[in-house]
């Protein structure tokens, strides 16, 4: 057997493939030239060109563009009603921003247990966490894979709750035929360099909603009720602040880009899905590792490729089988820690044994490399990696 590299051995290759990486060329540059040579830096015409850009792809009615993925989970739970009291069902395999936002607005964040299959909330336990100060529930779509979205639905209906889908892995999923975007009450999007587009930072609120619409874009613009251009039309100085908003203004610049990159999103979700074949297949027959499971009637948009390990078929544990892949120079991840376990929500009473099937799938969970930009070559050394590193551990 190859001797691994974590024991001396030489590595599968020899220069670091990370877990995720943006895609820019020249057509992104000059977008963003464009508007540094042009007379709007922020607040321009490219902003609503994103916006309706993003619209139209999605289908969504409503797109207010702002500047990061968490600015539009915290605008998406404000523009939901989200205030001191109030519980939010969210679930505890994500990143800390589609609970944070509960908190920012003074709410309860109450972890509901994932469907270990998918590692997506589980309907039936999101149920079972409702009660009679439920508001809402954040629907996030782990690695691009949609949730359960039509149980969730019928739940929100039968107890009048708001869905807000966090969608910051699942741009360009379509769930029983139908775009994510289009699905919930509220939808964000996150376009962080890792995401599927990037415009550095930033992020979106999608909804067919014109009044959740309209507290978006008042939220994002420190709570006023009217914008500039209206104002000016209007030959007036005046605005009035109607809540307490913030600056979540997504600038021209980042949104040129945004809108450079989405002309490539389709090619991009093809690449991601032939990886994702090419994985499937090069680890379907080893015992000791589970693919990730499609639920029926979806297109995922994938974003992670998120492996399970059968730990009970090794002989170490996942952080074994983790520093093994790094040292053959395969930049694996885990995605993620569940959020109840992190220090200041533990600080606020929330301990783990709360969701079993969440707590337990993480441990058993690594991250493989996946982007467009990724070439052949750099998929078979990371299959060639795993296959290396599990056979070496075998039980
Ligand atoms: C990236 C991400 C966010 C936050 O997006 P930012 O743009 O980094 O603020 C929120 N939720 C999930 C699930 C994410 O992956």
């Amino acid at each position: 057997m190859e001797k691994l590299a974590i024991d001396g051995g030489s590595p599968v290759r020899s220069k670091m493939l990370n877990y995720a990486h943006q895609w820019i060329d020249e057509s992104d540059i000059e977008a963003v030239i464009e508007v540094l040579r042009g007379d709007w830096l922020t607040t321009g015409p490219k902003v609503e060109e994103f916006e309706h850009a993003i619209a139209e792809y999605t289908g969504a009615k409503e797109a207010v563009a702002v500047n990061t993925g968490t600015a539009a989970l915290h605008a998406a739970a404000f523009a939901a009603g989200i205030g001191p009291g109030d519980e939010v069902i969210v679930p505890p395999l994500s990143f800390v921003a589609s609970a944070n936002c509960v908190l920012y607005l003074g709410g309860k964040p109450v972890f509901a247990d994932i469907d270990p299959r998918t590692l997506n909330l589980d309907p039936a336990a999101a149920e079972s966490k409702i009660t009679s100060r439920t508001k809402a529930i954040v629907a996030v779509d782990l690695c691009g894979q949609p949730c359960e979205h039509d149980a969730l639905r019928a739940l929100a209906d039968e107890h009048e709750l708001i869905v807000i889908e966090d969608a910051a892995h699942s741009l360009g999923a379509t769930y029983h035929g139908h775009n994510v975007g289009t699905l919930q009450d509220l939808t964000t999007l996150s376009f962080h360099p890792v995401k599927h587009i990037t415009t550095g930072e930033g992020g979106m609120v999608l909804t067919d909603d014109p009044e959740l619409a309209g507290r978006v874009r008042s939220f994002r613009h420190h709570g006023i009720d009217l914008d500039f251009r209206e104002r000016s039309r209007a030959n007036s100085w005046e605005y009035d602040v109607v809540n307490l908003g913030y600056n979540y203004r997504l600038p021209d610049i980042n949104c040129a880009l945004g809108i450079a990159q989405l002309e490539r999103l389709d090619q991009w979700l093809t690449r991601r899905r032939e990886i994702v074949a090419r994985y499937d297949d090069g680890f379907s027959s080893i015992a000791a590792i589970e693919i990730p499971f499609a639920i029926a009637d979806c297109q995922p948009a994938w974003h992670l490729y998120v492996i399970k390990l059968n730990i009970d078929k090794l002989r170490t544990d996942r952080e074994g089988i983790y520093k093994a892949l790094r040292a053959e120079n395969i930049g694996v991840n885990v995605h993620y820690i569940p959020i109840h376990w992190l220090s200041h929500y533990r600080g606020l009473g929330y301990a783990s044994g709360e969701c079993p099937q969440a707590e337990r799938s993480y441990e058993r969970l690594i991250t493989l490399p996946l982007f467009p930009a990724m070439s052949d070559e750099d998929v078979g050394d990371a299959i060639e990696a795993v296959v290396k590193v599990i056979a070496a551990y075998d039980a």
